[in-house]
């Protein structure tokens, strides 16, 4: 079951409910749309996953059994649940 209330919250200023990204090879930190703004990881209109290149942040998708997984093999409605949640 994906649980995007327990322990999925920003490393930075520990919001949760919101969609979050990580770095593409790890699973932290997680960081929230505002707080990549403001530590100027990336601005929140470049957090839109373009895979022609390498991006900074990848969205923090979770699989059925809670762990991150990678946009590539996410299936739709596992995309689906992240994109349900609101940015900020
Ligand atoms: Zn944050």
């Amino acid at each position: 079951m994906r649980n995007y209330k327990k322990n999925y919250s920003c490393s930075f200023c520990g919001k949760s409910g919101v969609k979050l990204w990580r770095p593409p090879m790890d699973v932290s930190p997680l960081a929230c749309a505002s707080c990549s703004e403001q530590l100027q990881v990336v601005p929140t209109h470049e957090l839109v996953v373009d895979l022609c290149k390498e991006p900074r942040l990848i969205p923090a998708i979770l699989d059925e059994d809670d762990n991150f997984e990678d946009i590539n093999f996410a299936s739709a409605e596992d995309i689906e649940q992240w994109a349900f949640l609101p940015t900020k």
